[in-house]
């Protein structure tokens, strides 16, 4: 469990936002690893600091985690969600991701001048799911995404006008003389009132265009498609997201993009349910086999493996393979890949098995004596306490 964050911050409960910030540009300045190079201690108090700041400097968030505590900030702020892995996660995501946006964020559309271009309307967020295998998770993997999105119309430069940002095709509002503002004065009980809206001609823009790109009809963007690849890095999870900023639908004439939220789902897998790190298989052995012992191939995430099974296995017993399940996202440790033992019963018998059986059933060694169970540990069972 986290600390508090108004203790790692140093702050009162009922802090401002400004005391917040500036509390954590302290804490930041003093913890900074190109300050502290080499010191885990101050790296840690950084990350922690970081994470604090995140939070409380966001209104939502603070009162969820005010109300909630940690178990308000799960993923997706939903807080009960899988193994309650939400922000740590999330933010390493983004560091292993961060390079790639650069990547995919930088190709062939500049973005330089943004702020010439007056003040459209933001575009909307997209959401999209990414499903990945286990085999995918376990390797991690590149994915291309081909996202039906709003994208800036080429012809007009986003500006909605016929010309683009050459064309001589804007001018003034009249309505609200370039201010993009309507302010409306009343006078009430409380005083002097002033409501600020948006100009409804120019929407805000402080200008209006003569001719209308033919392109977008005067929006500045157009649908289309885009693709974008995406690296995942192994040892993700479902719930898990990113966010790579400004990579959703493009804005109204010019305005900035949405974000691109891209979340994890993983696909049900033909023989593994994934439980943590640790994946479960269920090997299914003949009455036989189980009293005989016996070596069996086994799927596994990295293709078949060989599997020995003492003779004398029960029916229910979970064996162990070590390392063959899912790796951490964190890069500190390796799942197991677990065996469910199960014991098929002969469901129909001819004559002949029926008598061999009834040889066999009266025999000592075929009572069942729970309490009692060879002591003799199975060699994954001997292995496992080696490392306990
Ligand atoms: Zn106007
Ligand atoms: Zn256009």
């Amino acid at each position: 469990m986290p600390r508090d964050y108004y203790d790692v911050l140093g702050v009162d409960q009922d802090a401002s936002e400004k005391e917040i910030k500036k509390a954590y540009r302290k804490k930041a300045m003093e913890y900074h690893p190109d300050r502290n190079p080499d010191d885990p201690e101050a790296e840690k108090k950084f990350k922690e600091a970081s994470e604090a700041y995140e939070v409380l400097s966001d209104s939502e968030q603070r009162q969820r985690y005010d109300q909630f505590g940690h178990a308000g900030l799960g993923e997706d702020g939903g807080g009960g969600r899988g193994r309650g892995r939400g922000f740590h996660d999330i933010e390493d995501i983004f560091d292993a991701f961060s390079d790639i946006f650069g990547g995919a964020r930088g190709a062939g559309r500049g973005r330089g001048g943004r702020a010439d271009r007056g003040r459209g309307r933001p575009g909307s967020d997209l959401r999209v799911s990414l499903s990945l295998t286990l085999e995918e998770i376990a390797e991690g993997t590149e994915k291309n995404l081909r996202l039906q999105k709003y994208l800036e119309c080429e012809s007009c430069d986003g500006t909605g006008a016929e010309g683009g940002m050459g064309g001589q095709n804007f001018s003034m509002c009249p309505k609200c003389d370039g201010t993009g503002e309507i302010r409306q004065v009343s006078r009430s009980v409380f005083g002097q009132m002033v409501n600020v809206q948006p100009c409804p001609r120019c929407e805000g823009d402080g200008r209006i265009i003569e001719n209308l790109c033919d392109e977008c009809g005067g929006e500045g963007r157009v649908q289309g498609e885009e693709s974008i690849s995406i690296n995942v890095p192994p040892g993700v999870m479902e719930g898990n997201y990113l966010t790579l900023a400004e990579a959703g639908n493009a804005g109204l004439r010019g305005g900035p993009s949405g974000d691109l939220r891209i979340e994890i789902e993983e696909e049900p897998h033909e023989h593994f349910e994934r439980d943590g790190l640790d994946i479960y298989y269920d090997l299914h052995l003949s009455f036989p086999e189980a009293a005989l012992g016996t070596e069996v191939d086994v799927p596994t995430l990295k293709g078949q493996a060989r599997l020995e099974v003492d003779p004398g296995v029960q029916a229910g017993k979970i064996l162990r393979m070590r390392d063959r399940g899912l790796p951490d996202l964190e890069g500190s440790g390796q799942g197991d890949q677990m065996i469910r033992v199960h014991v098929w019963t002969p469901q129909e018998l001819t004559t002949e098995e029926r008598e061999l059986l009834e040889q066999l059933q009266d025999h000592d060694h075929f009572q069942p004596s729970p309490g009692d169970e060879k002591t003799e540990k199975s060699f994954f069972r001997r292995v496992s306490d080696v490392f306990s």
